[in-house]
């Protein structure tokens, strides 16, 4: 069976993760949570005054991007953690706020290309599936199976409203869909790499497919391209 790339794009909150982790688990390759990458430089910014809820410091930021350093390495439950710098900052990453920062952080042209460089060089020897924006458009353009994910916003923001609630957040399900809608539009219309279909990706719309459908077809289109 051949190694190869596996990329998984598309809108936020349609379970890209999830579907990301699952194949690599039963493949064995490495998974790479490029949005967590975007997070922690969003939350570094925030951190160091460098980014507020309304301004954002670019001239600092790029002064810095190379001071900044991310690492995925398993936890207990063999899950991977994100870490900044050589802190776990996992669940730091994952609050509203930083996902605004991190959609904000990714307009800047001087931060895509440094991650980008950095997930080109994880993905060398192949044996990866990667989920972003990106992915199949611009990291790895030679990707042999490029997916998009995507599924309407209001089914999105219902599932992170769900998973928000049930970590016991305080959250409004009208502010996680304005969320979900602010980013979509962010992501598809900055200038740098904006969100959008690679030509050959297979698109999946996951709005009334179930885990297991999902699953069973992904799973055929990599035993095809694994062949
Ligand atoms: O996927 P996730 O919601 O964690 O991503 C956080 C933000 O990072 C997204 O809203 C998007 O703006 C940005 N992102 C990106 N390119 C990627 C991954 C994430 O611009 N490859």
């Amino acid at each position: 069976m051949k190694k190869i790339i596996v990329a998984i794009d598309g809108f936020s909150s349609c379970g890209k993760s999830t579907m990301a982790k699952e194949l690599a688990r039963e493949a064995g390759y490495i998974y790479v949570d490029t949005g967590a990458m975007y997070r922690a430089v969003s939350l570094f910014c925030l951190q160091n005054g460098w980014m507020t809820e309304t301004d954002m410091n670019a001239a600092e930021i790029e002064k810095h991007i190379q001071s900044i350093r991310i690492e995925f390495r398993p936890n207990a439950e063999g899950k991977a953690d994100t870490y900044l710098n050589g802190k776990n900052v996992e669940s730091e990453i994952r609050t509203l706020e930083v996902a605004n920062g991190a959609s904000r952080v990714s307009t800047l042209g001087f931060v895509r290309r440094e991650l980008v460089r950095q997930q080109q060089l994880m993905g060398i020897e192949k044996g990866i599936v990667m989920d972003g924006r990106d992915i199949g458009t611009v990291v790895f353009p030679q990707a042999e199976l490029k997916i998009f994910l995507t599924a309407s916003p209001e089914v999105r923001a219902q599932r992170r409203f769900d998973e928000m609630a049930a970590k016991g957040e305080a959250v409004n399900f009208d502010e996680v869909l304005a969320n979900v809608k602010e980013r979509d539009d962010r992501d598809q219309n900055r200038a740098e790499s904006p969100l959008r279909k690679a030509d050959d990706s297979v698109v999946i719309d996951n709005s009334n497919l179930t885990r297991d459908e999902q699953r069973e077809i992904l799973h055929r289109l990599f035993q095809e391209r694994t062949i």
